[in-house]
């Protein structure tokens, strides 16, 4: 595939190859873009702006919907896309093609809702004879980078936005999952968006990440990926706008009146969806000591029962992660919490890049697998006595995007709604739910702003007032 730079869909001698962390198979390559041609592309996008502010609401929203009506025609060549590059069963990826649409379209509804508010100019004394509005106006230049795990609908939830709010948009996709944006890239084009409006670079983040980040021609760099990646970017992205969404290690309390079938049943779909690697998977759960053993013999049954294999076959359930280098480390910290004293309740083995799904228990405060974010495919247990012991060992960490409480007693779901530190806290269900026109975002390490197109697009652009003062009045 070719990459999408000042207009034109162009190639490069130097390659870079995706492959399919299955097998390792080549599905395709794509151009690794040089220095001159980041250049190339912020003096494109500066220039675009013009063009970008000139296109009238109902014709942001008519290109957003229209590209929403491609991805829908050609949901299975999407899904398929997403299921051989990234982790993702074919299942996964049809669910993921699906949320596309719909966060395409739902960008392609706000753009028409773009609207600021008049001012009350005479609410102080010396406001006498004004009055005056404030509109939205686009930022400019919104640079857009993507993480591999959801290689679709995170682009989306960055170009519909920066595109329904007037912006000129560079995208730089994960080097491993760059297909998917391509083809909506492609997608865009084809619904009518100006060629120059939007362009997606492929190439290395490292190598072509700070001269994107740090350039005063980019208003505003919206990123979503690790929080390492998100650190050494906040050190070099100067006086501009930033939106960061970063990792998370989410808990999950699960109380003894709660229904504990359906909570071991959505625990285990939210720390397993996608091989773990999920912003919002689970990754540690406290169960009220009462029930502990129980529901750790329906976690563990549940999680025994899937069946992880081949990506495109319709009854696999769970991918291989990334690469076999991911894999090895989620190994290395399981063999460290267990050198800690942590137990294995099942899984644990691998084999390439594929890692079984892991249940541990007795995990130390100490390990990765407790304190860092995993993004693999295990889940620690954890018994617990009292609710404000649960909380406050949930909210240990240094993240916080979402959680989860399980229980059938209204005054838990309070307390644990108000007591959880985090970006969204779902209660009876797992912490993995997310509707796309919801605000997301996380505290604390976890990130700044929020996405959820209503919310990007007030992060992607400003507010400008407008005053009228009337001497003879
Ligand atoms: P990553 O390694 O941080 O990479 C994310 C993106 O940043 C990639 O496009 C990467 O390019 C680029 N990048 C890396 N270093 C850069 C630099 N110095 N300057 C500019 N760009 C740079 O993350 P990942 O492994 O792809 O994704 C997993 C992470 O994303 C997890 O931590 C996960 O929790 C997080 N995530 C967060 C959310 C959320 O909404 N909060 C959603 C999904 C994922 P290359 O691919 O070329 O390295």
């Amino acid at each position: 595939m070719k990459m999408l730079l000042a207009g034109a869909w162009v190639d490069r001698d130097d390659r870079i190859e995706v492959r399919d962390p299955w097998d390792d198979a080549l599905i395709d390559t794509v151009p690794s873009a040089s220095g001159d041609d980041v250049e190339r592309a912020l003096r494109t996008a500066a220039a675009a702006t013009a063009v970008a502010r000139a296109m009238r609401s109902h014709e942001r929203s008519r290109v957003l919907l229209g590209a929403a009506a491609i991805v829908e025609r050609e949901l299975e060549d999407f899904a398929v896309t997403i299921a051989r590059e990234s982790s993702k069963t074919i299942r996964e990826a049809r669910k993921e093609a699906g949320r596309c649409v719909n966060t395409l379209t739902v960008a392609g509804e706000e753009a028409k809702r773009l609207a600021g508010e008049t001012i009350p100019f005479d609410s102080f004394p010396g406001g006498e004879r004004r009055h005056g509005y404030f509109s939205r106006e686009p930022v400019g230049v919104v640079l857009a980078i993507t993480p591999f795990n959801d290689p679709l609908n995170l682009v989306a939830h960055k170009l519909g936005p920066a595109i329904a709010g007037g912006n000129a948009v560079i995208l730089k996709p994960a080097t491993v999952t760059p297909l998917s944006a391509i083809k909506l890239t492609a997608a865009l084009l084809e619904a009518g968006l100006p060629d120059t409006v939007l362009q997606t670079l492929t190439g290395h983040g490292a190598a072509l990440g700070d001269a994107l980040v740090s350039d005063p021609r980019v208003r505003m760099v919206s990123f979503t990926g690790g929080l390492e990646a998100g650190r050494h970017i906040m050190a070099r992205i100067g006086l501009k706008k930033v939106g960061m969404e970063l990792g998370s290690n989410s808990p999950v309390i699960v109380w003894s009146d709660a229904d504990l079938e359906w909570a071991a049943s959505s625990s285990v779909s939210g720390a397993f969806w996608a091989a773990g690697q999920n912003c919002i998977g689970v990754q540690r759960i406290y169960v009220h000591r009462p029930v502990y053993e129980r529901f750790r013999d329906l976690v563990v049954a549940r999680t025994s029962a899937l069946r992880p294999g081949h990506k495109l076959e319709e009854t696999t359930d769970m991918g291989p992660m990334i690469t076999r280098d991911e894999a090895q480390r989620v190994e290395s910290w399981i063999r460290d919490a267990v050198d800690g004293g942590a137990r294995v309740l099942c899984g644990g083995r691998r084999e390439g890049a594929l890692l079984e799904p892991t249940v541990l228990e007795e995990v130390p405060e100490t390990a990765h697998l407790h304190r860092d974010e995993v993004f693999g495919p295990t889940v620690n247990l954890y018994p617990v006595d009292d609710l404000d012991e649960a909380i406050a060992a949930a909210n240990s960490v240094d993240f916080g995007l979402h959680a989860a409480g399980f229980t059938r007693d209204l005054d838990i779901a309070h307390r644990m709604a108000s007591g959880l530190e985090c970006g969204g806290v779902m209660i009876n269900d797992s912490t993995d739910y997310r509707l796309d026109s919801m605000p997301f975002g996380g505290v604390k390490g976890s990130g700044l702003g929020r996405e959820g197109i209503r919310f990007s697009l007030q992060e992607m652009t400003e507010p400008k007032v407008v005053c009228f003062y009337s001497p003879g009045t």
